[in-house]
């Protein structure tokens, strides 16, 4: 890169976001083509949470940052690339369908282990962003498809607001998000027992996420710089 560039201290990025984020909301501080250094500053300042959206660049940051991080998937999953995140992640942020619960599933059994997931859940006005359609969400829960999985737990719904300056529109998206959140939780299934997390709000946007409910925020570029 060329040209003007300000690094940004990320110590005092992450203290100004915990001055303001309330007890009981997570902070995952998103490094996605972040050098493994920044990632480690960030560490160094207390910060054991991050979130990476490439199976290839996480796979390559893990045996070089310590062990004791924290690591969830927040990007697009392609089914062939679940094998080798299974185990090496919290959380998967960023299910979008079926079959790749499904796969998830059988590579966890394979594994011996439970894989906690988030259902990613598609209320912004854009084509491009993938997630359930809020209708068909439902739809899955309530005909009980989602409940057949024995090594997957769903921990909840993550969810990304329209990428717009009008905030009337933005607190709509995480408000929809909310609402089927507490939906779904206060169905009062067994098998949601653990579905107790909501993820939205990023760097613009978070506080709004925060007041309407969210409980895991996801920061990137505010902590490190531009990407
Ligand atoms: C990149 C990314 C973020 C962080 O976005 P920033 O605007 O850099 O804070 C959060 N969530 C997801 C799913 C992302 O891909």
């Amino acid at each position: 890169m060329t040209g003007e560039y300000t690094a940004v201290n990320i110590k005092e990025r992450l203290e100004s976001i915990y001055h303001k984020l309330p007890s009981g909301v997570k902070l995952v501080a998103v490094s996605k083509f972040q050098p493994v250094e920044k990632i480690q500053e960030a560490y160094n300042s207390g910060q054991r949470l991050f979130g990476e959206s490439r199976v290839q660049e996480l796979l390559e940051k893990i045996p070089v940052l310590p062990s004791d991080i924290e690591w969830h998937f927040i990007g697009h999953l392609q089914t062939n690339k679940v094998k080798s995140l299974i185990g090496r992640v919290s959380l998967i942020e960023s299910v979008d369908s079926v079959k790749l619960l499904d796969v998830i599933e059988q590579e966890s059994i394979k594994k011996g282990v439970k894989t906690d997931v988030l259902l990613q859940v598609h209320v912004a006005s854009e084509e491009t962003k993938f997630g359930f359609a809020p209708d068909e969400l439902w739809a899955l829960i309530e005909n009980k498809i989602l409940f057949s999985f024995n090594n997957i737990r769903i921990r909840g719904l993550m969810a990304m607001a329209t990428n717009t300056n009008d905030l009337e529109k933005v607190k709509n998206d995480f408000a929809l998000a909310a609402g089927l959140f507490s939906r779904i939780k206060n169905m009062g299934e067994k098998k949601l027992d653990f579905f107790n997390l909501l993820s939205m709000g990023m760097s613009g946007d978070w506080p709004l996420a925060v007041k309407e409910g969210a409980n895991v925020i996801r920061v990137g570029s505010y902590i490190f710089g531009e990407r």
